[in-house]
């Protein structure tokens, strides 16, 4: 039995173009979970190697309907 308050988690594959760091986030109801190394700013995922070049996404994130 699925619960509709249950966050809905999908992992994104997201590539960084000045280092190109692959690295698997996790996002809950289309957010991004924070981590140390990257966040999540105007819609675009930042990697924290300096560059100002947002990340690839190599996985689309999933639109939810609840
Ligand atoms: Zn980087």
């Amino acid at each position: 039995m699925k619960s509709p308050l249950i966050p809905k988690e999908q992992e994104v594959v997201v590539s960084c173009p000045g280092c190109n760091t692959l690295e698997t986030l996790l996002f809950v109801n289309g957010k991004m979970v924070p981590t140390r190394k990257f966040k999540h700013r105007l819609g675009n995922i930042f990697h924290s190697c300096g560059t100002e070049r947002p990340c690839k996404m190599l996985t689309s994130i999933k639109r939810f309907n609840y």
